[in-house]
């Protein structure tokens, strides 16, 4: 029987009920998390569909292990093997230093060209947070993930190509650069930009959102960071023009089945997440705002340890663990595995298995609520009991 997911011919997932989905367990802590996640998954999926459903995982190598066995830290065939399935899973990886590298997570969404980082943030009663109403706190966030920073160019300062551009520059194009200067390019197109907002706002529509907001820096980046604004605007009045409204057109409620579209600058949003939640649902944000705002809203709910999070193509979606290695605790089955578990429900909703999805999602409620949590919130919280990474997993199956 083929396990394989299959794309329909409008691009929608064919899931057969036995499916593989491969998985690359990460390093550092990836083991830790992976051992406490993957039979939290099973679990929800018997659970839901009682042996009508199940997930067959297929290893993938990369990071330090596959360094190790193949002398690559990241292969071929792990690439073509997550294109193969449509859908993948992964723990963090580790950057190589010295490898010739920038990062391997960055490689990944480069290569399978997956353009949407998008992260869910909603408050789970219970977590310690740092902010006095973090259940106002239920927002979407699109990153971009292809352009900007991630496409970065730079130079070092006083290298012969800084030198050379900025002589160029302040001979051709009247800029006064100062000599000695480091240099850095970023750059963002309009189908960069438009592809990432056009996806935001489907989102908002398919789930009944209220507004999408494009954060954006154009106060002072014109022409990068501003016309991520000015198309996001366009997208929405070509493309979605009868279900979508500017917020400068809204007077008193917005018209019923519209979304709203509204932008707000890099810092003053950094503000209303913090100020005035409840009014952001769905954000589109360039890559390196969408960086700083997705960890920043992270943190009002309780940490990088519960954040879930996916990569998506037009065709291939990743789903990982938001956090990093974590090297202090490799090994020590100590770490949250909550982001890698949710992320893993992520994935059952893209899988259109929301049933196993919600089963895990009630399980991490109701084994926050009974305060049984790793080290990172029983050191924030009264009277909780500190159980192992794996001894959390073992938690949420009892739960289910
Ligand atoms: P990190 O691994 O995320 O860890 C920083 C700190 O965040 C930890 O010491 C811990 O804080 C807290 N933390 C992280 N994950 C947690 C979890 N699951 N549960 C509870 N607390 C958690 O960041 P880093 O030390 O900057 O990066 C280490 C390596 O990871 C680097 O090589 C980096 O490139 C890589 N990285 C990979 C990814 C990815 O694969 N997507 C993302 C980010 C970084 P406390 O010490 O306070 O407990």
């Amino acid at each position: 029987m083929d396990e394989t997911i299959t794309l329909n011919s409008q691009g929608g997932l064919k899931v057969p009920d036995q499916v593989e989905i491969p998985f690359i367990m990460g390093d550092g802590v990836g083991p830790d998390i992976w051992r406490a996640a993957a039979p939290v998954m099973e679990a929800a999926v018997v659970k839901a569909y009682q042996g009508g459903r199940a997930i067959r995982w297929l290893e993938l190598p990369a990071g330090e292990k596959a360094h190790e066995q193949t002398g690559e830290w990241l292969p071929q065939e792990t690439l073509e093997e997550l294109r193969r399935h449509h859908v993948g899973l992964k723990g963090p990886l580790a950057t190589p230093v010295g490898g010739g590298i920038r990062s391997l997570n960055v490689a990944i969404r480069h290569q399978l060209d997956l353009y949407a980082c998008i992260r869910p943030v909603k408050y789970i009663p219970g977590v310690p947070s740092p902010v006095r109403e973090p259940e106002k706190v239920d927002m979407i966030v699109f990153r971009e993930n292809t352009e900007d920073v991630y496409a970065g160019i730079e130079w070092a300062a006083g290298s012969p190509e800084a030198e050379a551009l900025i002589g160029h520059l302040n001979a051709e194009y009247q800029t006064d650069i100062r000599e000695g200067s480091a240099l850095g390019i970023k750059p963002m197109s309009a189908f960069g930009s438009q592809r990432l907002i056009r996806r935001a706002v489907q989102w908002a529509l398919d789930q009944g959102r209220s507004s999408v907001t494009l954060v954006h820096k154009g106060n002072i980046m014109k022409y990068t960071e501003g016309a991520f604004k000015d198309w996001g605007y366009e997208l929405a009045a070509k493309e979605f023009g009868d279900r979508t409204i500017p917020e400068s057109q809204v007077q008193g409620e917005p018209p019923a089945g519209r979304v709203v579209i509204k932008d707000r600058i890099a810092d003053a949003m950094f503000q209303q997440v913090l100020l005035r939640p409840a009014e952001y649902s769905v954000l589109a944000l360039p890559n390196l705002n969408g960086d700083y705002l997705s960890d920043a809203l992270a943190a009002q709910v309780g940490g990088l340890g519960l954040a879930p999070g996916g990569n998506f193509g037009d065709e291939t979606a990743v789903f990982e663990a938001t956090h990093g290695t974590a090297p202090k605790y490799a090994g020590k089955d100590m770490i949250n595995p909550g982001s890698l578990i949710l992320s893993g429900a992520f994935m059952l909703d893209y899988l259109g298995w929301n049933q196993a999805a919600d089963l895990i999602r009630v399980a991490v409620e109701k084994t926050i609520a009974a305060k049984k949590v790793t080290y990172d919130l029983a050191r924030q919280m009264e009277g909780a009991e500190k159980v192992s990474c794996s001894g959390f997993g073992e938690e949420l199956v009892k739960r289910m």
